[in-house]
């Protein structure tokens, strides 16, 4: 259990610049900080804050990179259709794939 998790926004950044405070505790409280303002990366296994997106779905700065090689060896042809693993893992939040992913909440695209 994360003890931060019930301190404000003001209580938050009080331990962050408290120099007296542990510095694992001021981590911390930066941490549980971001984690409010950002999703989490959707790449299974990945606990990454999401600071960006790729193709609408919230990713890591890492991963964004690695969809990017991805897509651009992709379109040169130096890898196959089957060989994006990468993006088949964010398969269901990327918007076009919705409708289909998430049969029971309705179809998106009709
Ligand atoms: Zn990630």
């Amino acid at each position: 259990m994360n003890f931060l998790n019930w301190r404000t926004e003001a209580e938050l950044r009080q331990i962050i610049t408290d120099e007296s405070l542990d510095y694992d505790i001021r981590i911390k409280a930066e941490e549980e900080r971001l984690r409010r303002k950002y999703p989490s990366c959707k790449i299974p296994g990945c606990h990454s804050i999401a600071k960006t997106t790729w193709a609408t779905v919230p990713v890591c700065e890492c991963h964004k990179a690695t969809l990017t090689t991805e897509q651009l060896d992709y379109y040169a042809e130096v890898i196959k259709k089957g060989e994006r693993t990468l993006i088949y893992t964010i398969g269901p939040y990327l918007p076009w794939k919705r409708g289909a992913a998430w049969p029971g909440q309705g179809s998106a695209c009709i």
